[in-house]
Parts: structure tokens; sequence; C-alpha cells
């Protein structure tokens, strides 16, 4: 499998390897690279966050999975990295190491139902490639199908294979996440979700911060959202911690002019007030 250029640390192009669901990237943070899974091909999600670095993003849910073909995709792309020459050919010498197998795509993957059959497959072929264990399966979910039994049956299989939940919440009231993700999704519902997914795989809480129209997000909004950490504390939610990010990449949605970076600063204030309740936290920005 040959790319169609050699991958950089700023190519977060999902069509890269000419493939339907599985694309590489590489992330300097990590120090490596990631093979992301993409269900959503269509760009359809059922969230509409304002930083959303989806082109064409569109109201909804993906086609069905062809099973069939991702297994093949997956299957030459982990050959290639494990017994190929990929790293060699694609790579810079000091990015040449697989971090993660990521359920990251241009919507929300757990929107679909074939997600309990798709996170099988990843476990079979991660097994079959000889996968080095500290290669992990990461869900990147915006968590609000969590409540689903087929979600569920997913989540508790990738407990099994060691995997990891990094679960969006943004904004811990009805109209931050009106604002941020466009969605009627209900805070107190959310939450439950949360802990619904924490009690079933390992959780990161993951969190988007930025300005909007060169305001940083109110002291209401950060509020609520640091309750909801302490409350989770109080209530023994088992969380890994959290991810803050700042804006990582420019969003594709009618809002980003809108959107610009917080100071350093600001972010660093937020992080050590989530350390004071007692939960991990990685600064991305
Ligand atoms: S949940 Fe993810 S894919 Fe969906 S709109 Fe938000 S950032 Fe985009």
């Amino acid at each position: 499998m040959l790319l169609s250029r050699p991958l950089t640390h700023t190519d977060h192009d999902r069509d890269i390897a000419g493939m339907t669901y599985v694309y590489p990237v590489v992330s300097r943070r990590a120090g490596g690279v990631s093979v992301g899974i993409n269900l959503n091909p269509n760009n359809a999600c059922n969230w509409r966050c304002i930083y959303c670095q989806v082109p064409g993003l569109e109201r909804g849910g993906p086609p069905p999975i062809d099973l069939a073909l991702l297994e093949a995709e997956l299957r030459a792309m982990l050959t290639d990295i494990v017994r190929g020459d990929f790293m060699s050919r694609q790579l810079p010498e000091d990015m040449r190491r697989l971090n993660d197998i990521a359920l990251s795509g241009n919507g929300e993957p757990t929107s679909a139902v074939e997600f309990p059959a798709v996170v099988e497959l990843i476990g079979r072929l991660m097994a079959e490639s000889g996968l080095p264990a500290q290669v992990k399966l990461v869900l990147i979910t915006n968590g609000s199908l969590a409540g689903k039994a087929y979600v569920q049956a997913g989540l508790r299989r990738m407990a099994q294979l060691n995997g990891e939940v990094w679960f969006k919440f943004d904004r811990a009231t009805a109209a931050g996440m009106k604002q941020v993700n466009d969605t009627e999704a209900d805070p107190e519902r959310h939450y439950q979700r949360l802990k619904t997914v924490a009690g079933l795989c390992a959780t990161w809480v993951q969190t988007c911060m930025f300005a909007l129209d060169a305001v940083p997000p109110a002291e209401v909004e950060v509020t609520a959202y640091l309750d909801l950490l302490a409350r989770s504390r109080a209530e023994a939610v088992p969380l890994s911690g959290v991810l803050l990010y700042g804006l990582a990449r420019p969003s594709m949605q009618a809002e980003a002019p809108q959107l610009s970076h917080l100071p350093p600063e600001w972010l660093d204030n937020l992080a050590a007030r989530i350390k004071e309740l007692g939960l991990n936290v990685k600064v991305s920005v």
C-alpha cells in the first residue's frame, strides 16, 4: 500500500491511503503514528460542534459498514506497518512507532450499529498482526449514544482489549452544549452516560476550550464544568483523567472565523483547577 505522499503531523487527510475506512495519522505530540478508523465516510454526525474539523459535515449517521472491506483495509495497513516497510517509507525516523488504533472519524463512531462487530474485528486483527501490547485501541466519541445496548456491548469488548474511551464533555450547561456542540443534549443525561461509559471501559473526559468572538468561556460555564468533574470525584466515577484541548486544527464549520486560541495561561489555569480536584489532566494546545 503506497500513500499519495509522505505522512506529516500536519496532514490529517483521511483519504491519504485511498481507503474507505482506514487512514494513518502522524502525531508529533504522541511521537508516532495512529491508525484511524473512520466509520463515517459520509461526513455525517449527530452533533455539530462549531470547532469540528470535518469538511462538509452533515447531520446524520453512517451508511451500513462494509465489514469485509474494513477488515481487508485494516489487515493491509497493519501488515504493512508490522511486516512491511511502511514506517521507513512514509515516516521520519523519530516517528516510526505505532501508538494506537483509533475509532475516530468524520462523525460519531458509535452511530454505526456495527460498532461492536467493528471492535471485535479490530481485536482479532490486532492479535493476528502481533502488535506490541502497548498499542492501544482508542474510541473518540461524543458519548451521546452510550445508553444504547449495542454501544455498551462494544465498550465491554473494548475493555477486554485494554481499550480506552475519550468522552467528549466540552460544556456542562444546556446553553453551553447548544452553543459549542449544537446539540439539545441535556448535561445531566450526558453526565449519566459518562458514568456508564467509565464503568465499562477506561475513560478520559475530552474537552475543547477556545475563545468565541475573542471572549473566553464565561466563568459560569467553567464553574459548571468543574462542578461536574468534582461530582464525578465525589461519586467515585473511575475516570482516567481529562484531556484538555485548545483549538488543534482549524474548524471547518461556518463559525470558524469567530473561534480563536485562548492564551496558554488560561488553559494552564483551568488545568490547575482540575488537578486540585484530584484528576489527571493532559493539556494540548
Ligand atoms: S462529535 Fe466529533 S465529528 Fe461530531 S461534530 Fe463534534 S467534533 Fe465533529
